[in-house]
């Protein structure tokens, strides 16, 4: 089954999730992107991958990929924070993450963990192939 992989950044992150998507860039054109807006415009046109996006974060796009995974539609959120600065949206962030722990779903909020989950995923595309 094609897994469903969430992308998010915050502002301050959102050249590290570019960088990390051209690094699995072949494993990321195996599995269906969604993606907040501007996370998920940058990424599109930075390495031509297929991206739904959602509204941007501050907007609502963390709630609606929050109620996508509550409706077990999503199987891994890559959600780069940026801790050192406040969000307007704060609450829709701790939803999401929260979501995911209610669902138990993997969900990586820094680069390495992000490059763990994308590894074991190349992996397991690897071994269908
Ligand atoms: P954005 O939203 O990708 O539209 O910037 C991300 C966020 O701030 O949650």
């Amino acid at each position: 089954m094609t897994p469903r992989v969430a992308l998010i950044a915050h502002d301050h992150k959102k050249d590290d999730i570019v960088a990390l998507a051209g690094e699995y860039v072949g494993t990321l054109r195996r599995c269906a992107l969604v993606a907040t807006g501007t996370t998920g415009g940058r990424i599109a046109s930075a390495h031509g991958l297929t991206v739904e996006r959602m509204l941007s974060g501050p907007k609502g796009g963390d709630l609606q990929i929050g109620a996508q995974l509550a409706q077990g539609e999503v199987d891994v959120v890559i959600f780069l924070r940026d801790p050192m600065t406040p969000q307007p949206h704060e609450p829709d962030i701790n939803a999401l993450v929260r979501a995911c722990d209610v669902h138990n779903v993997p969900c990586a909020t820094n680069v390495a963990t992000a490059r763990m989950i994308l590894d074991a995923l190349a992996e397991r595309s690897s071994d269908a192939a």
